[in-house]
């Protein structure tokens, strides 16, 4: 694990939750699944450097949510995790070390840091790719750019991540929804 800008071995590392989500003023979405990303790779830091290996994660309020609480539990009782309820104001570089410099305020107990690490890691949103414009029907899509439904376009609804950002399992789930509902459809229309 490098630091891109010059190669320093990176054993002490930030991750930043919600950077970006969460804000009306860019992703006003939880995308779901980056708290759970953040929490992972806090266990490859950990395999690859042991206790040399330190992650701190920076977050509004984590999201693991199902049956993720006990993957969560486990981070949380790892020694070499530090947990810090906080949207970080201030990124700077400290100009000797080359180190990321966070800056903000801890929410609880409200003490301001000005904490180093090697990297920083930003847990970024989902966001869609489609380019509806090309699309042969009228397609309703939200401020986030995911399909709502549309009772005028014949009721046209999406599943899975084309209707919110969501994780694997609800995808999937909604999938399986969906097919299931498109199976009544067609048993209904054939019996008529
Ligand atoms: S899943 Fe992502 S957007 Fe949602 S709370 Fe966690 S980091 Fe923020």
């Amino acid at each position: 694990m490098l630091r891109p800008s010059d190669g320093k071995e990176a054993k002490n590392i930030a991750f930043i939750q919600c950077a970006g989500s969460r804000d009306k003023n860019h992703l006003a979405h939880c995308s779901r699944i980056c708290c759970m990303a953040s929490l992972k790779q806090t266990n490859y830091v950990q395999e690859k450097f042991g206790d040399d290996g330190k992650s701190t994660i920076y977050y509004i309020d984590m999201r693991a949510i199902d049956r993720f609480d006990d993957f969560y539990q486990n981070v949380q009782n790892n020694p070499n995790v530090s947990f810090i309820k906080s949207k970080v104001a201030k990124i700077e570089e400290d100009k000797t070390s080359g180190n990321p410099v966070l800056h903000g305020v801890d929410t609880e107990g409200y003490k301001r840091y000005a904490n180093p690490h090697d990297l920083v890691v930003l847990a970024t949103g989902m966001e869609p790719s489609v380019d509806f414009k090309g699309f042969p029907i009228k397609i309703l899509v939200n401020d986030e750019g995911f399909i709502e439904h549309d009772d005028s376009n014949g009721g046209i609804f999406a599943a899975g991540v084309a209707s919110d950002a969501l994780d694997v399992n609800r995808a999937v789930q909604h999938a399986t929804a969906a097919a299931l509902r498109a199976v009544q459809v067609v048993n209904q229309v054939a019996g008529a």
